[in-house]
């Protein structure tokens, strides 16, 4: 007899089951998130009307956050809009702006990345956000796309570092977005509802390109802060990241949007933790247009995850990217403050 074709997305097992289970884990001490985003980059260029900051950071203060950042590919009047937007907020979401990297061709570029970096340092960002469309978008501007370590963007690096900013940079994306979409590529169901996130297609630099060109740049400007979001770009290869990290003391790392990664593999990236402790930092891609329960529910998921020993869970974002469950890594207070606000305070000198 034939069997009826069951589809990826069909199946959502319940799990039988019985363990200890704390989904309402809190942190021990105040909390920073250093990568969410509250502006147009996922909210749109109405983002002011998605949501009402004062009643955000409300929600916010009461899941234990002391301060979160804004991360935007904004500048000039724009990252002033956004300020405004904020202002509410007394200073707990922190706006970090950004240059115009589709400059990057004219000739008067480095004085653009220049004064737009004086002036973001000079309002108080703390760092400067960078995206993945400097090597994946460049198609539409130039005609091609740049790589990341493409002489173009030189005056980019070399001015955070000597203006003492530290760069947040989202490269690539998981590298099973730059493979075929099909039942063999583990972000399978994901891809096929949103076959517009792969990066799949001839002409584009390929997810191991990505990595080389990450590592070059971060190799040739010692003197430039590196915090590479999404575990080094890399959470799926730990043993890669930790060489990075060995090699390269201006890098760090933050965990934004990788609790399904860190989550199945929980003794490997407990250890990496454990020994990255200095350089791994609390973010996680929450978008200021969450629901309060959304929101209670998303802290509390990412506290039990770092903070208890509770076995096979939902991660952040079942949604999409990883169709499995996660188990916690029951981190030590020590390791916890590093990672939820000392790292933070340090590095972007709060
Ligand atoms: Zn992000």
């Amino acid at each position: 007899m034939a069997m009826r074709r069951v589809y990826a997305d069909e199946f959502h097992p319940r799990s039988e089951l019985a363990l200890p289970r704390h989904p309402e884990a809190m942190p021990p001490f105040p909390v920073i998130d250093m990568h969410a985003h509250f502006g147009p980059l996922l909210l749109g260029e109405r983002y002011e009307e998605e949501y009402d900051t004062r009643r955000c950071c409300e929600v916010l203060r009461e899941m234990g956050l002391e301060r979160i950042f804004c991360l935007e590919l904004v500048w000039d009047g724009e990252y002033d809009r956004l300020c405004r937007k904020l202002e509410a907020s007394d200073g707990m979401i922190v706006p970090v702006g950004s240059v115009d990297v589709f400059k990057a061709l004219e000739p008067d570029f480095e004085d653009h990345v220049y004064r737009v970096l004086r002036d973001l340092k000079a309002k108080g960002s703390p760092a400067v956000k960078l995206w993945k469309n400097m090597t994946l978008m460049g198609q539409e501007r130039f005609g091609r796309n740049l790589a990341l370590d493409d002489p173009h963007f030189e005056p980019l690096w070399q001015a955070c570092g000597e203006l003492g900013l530290p760069i947040i940079i989202h490269v690539a994306d998981p590298p099973c977005f730059f493979k075929p979409i099909d039942t063999d590529n583990e972000h399978y169901v994901c891809l096929s509802r949103h076959p517009e996130w792969s990066f799949y297609r001839p002409g584009l630099f390929s997810f191991e390109e990505h990595m080389r060109m990450q590592e070059a740049v971060i190799r040739n400007h010692p003197k430039t802060t590196f915090v590479v979001a999404h575990v080094g770009s890399y959470a799926e290869n730990l043993p890669q990241v930790s060489k990075w990290l060995e090699q390269y003391p201006n890098l760090y790392v933050d965990v934004a949007a990788r609790l399904d990664q860190l989550g199945r593999q929980p003794y490997t990236a407990r250890a990496f933790i454990e020994r990255w402790q200095d350089r791994v930092m609390f973010g996680t891609d929450y978008e200021g247009w969450f629901t309060p329960e959304r929101t209670r529910e998303f802290y509390h998921t990412h506290y039990r995850f770092f903070q208890t020993w509770d076995e096979y869970f939902d991660h952040p974002f079942p949604d999409f990217l990883g169709q499995w469950k996660i188990c916690g890594l029951g981190l030590e207070r020590g390791v916890l403050k590093k990672l939820y606000r000392d790292n933070a305070i340090r590095v972007f000198g709060l």
